[in-house]
């Protein structure tokens, strides 16, 4: 039975070998990325836009604080312009410089916020341009995988015809627990004992499995999970 199965590992290696050229190749990767970008395109876009509205409703807020400041210095100002006690005078002078110090204060926040908005801007505008680009690549890149794949096709329906045929001589349990391994993306799946040690990533083998070896065909590795045979 272990013979049986191994001659389908064999073959399978063969169909193992053009499916990582295809999931290997720059026409696939180039499809993929390009595909990831765009899936995440609106989610970026909305993040941008919230900001934007965000800063936007902070802009206002500043806007009117420096108004409302910038007038009562103004008050403050003509106020002193006509008051005769120098001690008031005095006070609303220092009342007034400090205000200017506070306007003076909100004008330069509003400044940094006017420059975070223009960089959101150019956050659109890059991203509009990423946009594109990804678009074309994934129209380019995503036609040329798929001749890829065609081009593969012949061959692939050859050796799964060839599987399909070794497949009859293996016992059905034993070929569902490769064929998980293998759709697990493990290959191979089937490796030899090495003495007493994991034929593939020898780790020590436990009295148990040795002795199951015995009456067992086929045992599980507990580290790698691949399969064992004497
Ligand atoms: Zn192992």
């Amino acid at each position: 039975m272990i013979q049986e199965l191994l001659a389908y590992q064999q073959t399978d290696a063969r169909l193992r070998a053009i499916e990582q050229e295809i999931s290997g190749s720059e026409e696939r990767k180039k499809t993929a990325s390009a595909k990831k970008f765009l899936d995440g395109v609106n989610e970026t876009a909305a993040a941008l836009e919230k900001k934007a509205k965000d800063l936007s409703a902070l802009y206002d807020s500043l806007a009117a604080a420096q108004k409302e400041l910038s007038d009562t210095v103004r008050e403050i100002a003509n106020a002193v312009e006509g008051c005769e006690d120098t001690n008031a005078a005095g006070y609303l002078h220092k009342k007034a410089e400090e205000l200017a110090g506070r306007l003076s204060g909100l004008e330069s926040r509003a400044a940094a916020l006017t420059e975070e908005m223009n960089g959101v801007l150019s956050s659109f505008a890059q991203l509009r341009k990423k946009t594109q680009a990804a678009k074309e690549q994934y129209n380019e890149y995503g036609r040329k995988y798929k001749e890829l794949k065609q081009s593969r096709e012949g061959e692939t329906a050859a050796v799964e015809k060839e599987l399909a045929e070794l497949e009859k001589a293996v016992d059905p349990a034993l070929m569902a627990r490769y064929k998980a391994k293998r759709k697990d993306k493990m290959f191979p799946v089937l490796y030899e004992v090495k003495g007493n040690m994991c034929g593939k990533c020898l780790m020590e083998l436990s009295m148990a499995d040795l002795n199951r070896l015995k009456t067992e065909e086929v045992i599980e590795c507990d580290n790698c999970r691949c399969l064992l045979h004497k």
